[in-house]
């Protein structure tokens, strides 16, 4: 269902702004071409972005490389406490940043707060580093000599974003590397820029040093010349899986370290026994929130056994009934897409799907009433696609194969517990898995056999708190390390260890104020 009826709040940024690049604490403009920026909900240009070239990545490293000094030998306590300063700016600033996302992106404002809210996560963990980074030692490993092991920063490092969460997947990366003690390079996805900008500049509001912080705008041309560069030590990358397959092997090749984090077809099981209104409520909300543009949507439906003829209808009822429409408006479930393009590749999906014989139960295509082609009143030229429901999907068809990234929900039918693990280990993408059941075994046995990075039991998009870490498995995932977490603190520094003996050494005074960090 289409809607459009509470008025809008204020959008940001204004119209016909131009997105620079942030280098060395300040925004600079010039670039080798400039391309458009639009909402998706109007389709209209909100403004321009400046493409990055040699010039402007050569400028960022050494912004990053002249602040790396300063930078790495500041106490740890002392950069936690720039973080913690720039944690009560994003959340002062929380809306403001979530209205950037929403009229960038197009996602329900609800939602935008939410990615914000998975962002500031990230940032309360890395406030944590002096104690992240404490390690390990050993008195007396002979006579007079003790060995500790230390972890220190890499230097200069990378990351490189997909446009679905331009708030939240670059806080994966660049708060826990410049906690690190690192100084980091941000090229943000050139569809929607400016939050990165957003929080560039509060970073320098928190009073982190000119050149910690830098984002070249750009595409394929900036990030070539990011891992062309002898200087960058290492590059996350969070993208499509035939890109972050691209960045790994010509990173890896040059020496660095990379980890790059692919796309997704995730699969929800929903076992007989489970509660089947829980059950749809996951599946809508997964399957079409932010119109199915996240790496942890659900886009496939297994439905084992009898499950299938009672949660069909069920299914079909929900996704017709979907309030559709420009995302700053509260009653709106699902925005648009991201482009124009984007909009007929999932149109596309939904043409092979017929074509290859699965039924098509609701589509997106149309209007469910009319038969008209899709659109929102008032906002014709919007990227509109409706909720699409597919059932009877078989494993040989594309849209069974492929990740469509749109709001397209493929329901494959499977005989039992053991055909629906088989069929998900099968698949080659290995990011996000769900099970619903009530069965305390299955949902054991699930957990261990299931070869997916991160399961959810009963959760349908189960990423991982700050904390733990986010990763997929297989063509989910190049590299060794996931992002954030532990393992984010291990990818951006390498260990050292070292032993030491030390003659007796002479006292030198008392000192009567309490020590601190300096
Ligand atoms: P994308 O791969 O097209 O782009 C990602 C980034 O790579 C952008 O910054 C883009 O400018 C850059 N890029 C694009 N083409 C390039 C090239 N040829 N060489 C070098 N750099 C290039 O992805 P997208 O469309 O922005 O985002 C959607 C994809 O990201 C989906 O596949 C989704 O599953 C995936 N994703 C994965 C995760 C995860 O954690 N695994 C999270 C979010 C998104």
């Amino acid at each position: 269902m289409a809607v459009e009826r509470s008025p809008l709040p204020s959008a940001a940024p204004a119209a016909g702004s131009l997105v620079g690049h942030w280098i060395g604490g300040r925004e600079v403009g010039e670039g080798s071409a400039r391309l458009p920026v639009y909402n998706p909900a109007t389709g209209a240009v909100s403004g321009e972005v400046v493409m990055a070239g040699a010039a402007q990545v050569q400028a960022a490293v050494a912004s990053a490389q002249a602040a790396l000094p300063g930078w790495s030998n500041t106490p740890a306590v002392r950069r936690a406490r720039v973080l913690n300063r720039f944690l009560a700016l994003l959340n002062e600033h929380r809306d403001a940043l979530a209205r950037i996302i929403t009229s960038e992106h197009g996602k329900v404002f609800s939602d935008a707060q939410g990615e914000v809210t998975r962002g500031i996560e990230v940032v309360e963990f890395a406030c944590g580093i002096p104690q992240l980074l404490k390690s390990a030692f050993t008195d007396q490993v002979s006579t007079g000599i003790d060995n500790w092991t230390l972890r220190q920063p890499l230097g200069v490092v990378a990351g490189v974003t997909p446009f679905n969460f331009p708030c939240m997947v670059p806080c994966w990366m660049f708060p826990v590397a410049i906690a690190c003690g690192n100084t980091f390079i941000l090229k943000p996805s050139e569809r929607d820029p400016s939050a990165a900008l957003f929080m560039a500049r509060l970073l320098t509001q928190a009073g982190l040093p000119d050149g910690v912080f830098n984002v070249v705008q750009g595409d394929k041309t900036a990030v070539d010349a990011l891992l062309d560069h002898p200087e960058v030590r290492a590059l996350s990358f969070v993208g499509s899986t035939p890109i972050a397959h691209y960045i790994y092997q010509r990173g890896a090749a040059q020496g660095k370290r990379v980890q790059a984090l692919g796309g997704a077809k995730n699969h929800m099981v929903v076992m007989p026994d489970a509660d089947l209104d829980q059950a749809v409520d996951a599946l809508i909300g997964a399957a079409y929130g932010s119109a199915g543009e996240r790496c942890m949507a659900i886009s496939v439906a297994v439905l084992v056994g009898d499950t299938a003829n009672r949660i069909m209808p069920k299914l079909a009822e929900r996704a017709r009934q979907l309030r559709i429409g420009n995302g700053m408006r509260d009653e709106v479930e699902m925005g648009p897409v991201i482009t124009r393009v984007a909009l007929e590749r999932i149109r596309g999906y939904i043409d092979d799907g017929v074509a290859s014989g699965a039924s098509l139960v609701v589509d997106g295509r149309k209007h469910p009433a009319s038969g008209a082609p899709f659109t929102v009143s008032g906002h014709e030229n919007g990227f509109w696609v409706g909720a699409t429901l597919f059932d009877n999907v078989t494993p040989q068809m594309r849209i069974y194969q492929e990740e469509i990234f749109g709001p397209v929900l493929s329901c494959v039918r499977v005989p039992d517990f053991s055909t629906a693990v088989e069929l998900i280990n099968s698949h080659p993408m290995a990011n996000g898995v769900a099970c619903y059941t009530r069965d305390g075994n299955i949902a054991r046995e699930f957990g261990r056999r299931i070869q997916v990075g991160m399961v959810g039991i009963n959760v349908p998009i189960p990423v991982p708190m700050a904390w733990h870490g986010f990763g997929g498995w297989k063509a989910s995932l190049f590299g060794d390390t996931h992002a954030y977490g532990e393992e984010g603190v291990r990818f951006y520094t390498r260990q050292k260890s070292i032993m030491q003996r030390w003659p007796e050494s002479t006292p030198k005074g008392a000192e009567f104020a309490m020590p601190t960090a300096k």
